[in-house]
C-alpha cells in the first residue's frame, strides 16, 4: 500500500538542497500527521500538496494555499535541521484552504495549534508553546494564540479551535462567534486567561 506521502506529497529533493535526514523527518511527519490535519481542518478531504525548496526565499516556509504548494527556505533549513514540524504548520494552511485567511491572528494561531497537536518532532526542534506573560495579546497570532486556544478548550469550551476553523472555512466567522459559542467575548476570554495565569504564577 502506498504511503500518504507517496500518494499526496510531491517533494523533489534531487538537487540535495534539503538535508537528507531532515527530508526523511518531513516525510515521516507527513505520513503520521497529514490525515489528521485534513480531518481537523478540511472536513477529511486530503489535498495533494507539494514542497519546493526555495534558495532565494528569506523567510522560513510559506504556503500558496490555492495551489496547495509550500516553499521552504534552503538558507533557513540549512541551520535548522530538526525543524521538520514547521512544515506541519504549513500543512495546516494547505488544509485550511480558506477563501479568506481572516482574521490573520486566528488563522496563524490555528496553524500553530495544529503544530502543537499533530507535530512529531517539536521537542527535538526546541519548539513549544509559550507561557502567558503580560506583553502578550490574543492577536499576537502563532504560538501565543495557539496557547490561548488550548486554554479556552481546557477551561471554557472544548473544540473551539475546530469550530472556528470550520466557521472561517464556510465564510461564517465574525467576532460575535466567540460570545455565541462561549458566552464571552474574545477580549473577556483573554482576560480570564490572563487572570488564571497570574493566579498560578
Ligand atoms: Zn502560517
Amino acid at each position: 500500500m502506498a504511503t500518504l506521502a507517496e500518494e499526496y506529497l510531491t517533494f523533489d529533493n534531487s538537487e540535495g538542497l534539503i538535508d537528507a535526514k531532515l527530508y526523511d523527518m518531513i516525510i515521516d511527519c507527513f505520513n503520521k500527521s497529514y490525515k489528521a490535519i485534513c480531518d481537523f481542518y478540511n472536513f477529511g478531504e486530503l489535498r495533494k500538496t507539494s514542497i519546493v525548496p526555495a534558495p532565494d526565499y528569506d523567510g522560513v516556509a510559506a504556503t500558496y494555499s490555492h495551489e496547495a504548494k509550500v516553499i521552504m527556505s534552503t538558507k533557513y533549513y540549512a541551520n535548522h535541521k530538526l525543524d521538520a514540524d514547521s512544515l506541519t504548520h504549513e500543512w495546516v494552511h494547505v488544509a485550511q484552504n480558506y477563501d479568506n485567511y481572516n482574521p490573520g491572528w486566528l488563522t496563524e494561531g490555528l496553524a500553530d495549534y495544529g503544530r502543537e497537536k499533530f507535530g512529531i518532532y517539536n521537542k527535538e526542534a526546541g519548539w513549544s508553546l509559550p507561557k502567558y506573560n503580560e506583553k502578550q495579546n490574543y492577536t499576537d497570532a502563532y504560538r501565543v494564540t495557539a496557547a490561548f486556544l488550548i486554554w479556552v478548550e481546557d477551561n471554557v469550551c472544548p473544540n473551539i479551535a475546530k469550530t472556528m476553523n470550520d466557521k472561517i472555512k464556510r465564510g461564517e466567522y465574525k467576532d460575535e462567534c466567540w460570545k455565541e459559542l462561549t458566552g464571552k467575548t474574545v477580549e473577556e476570554l483573554w482576560q480570564m486567561y490572563a487572570d488564571a495565569n497570574k493566579a498560578t504564577a
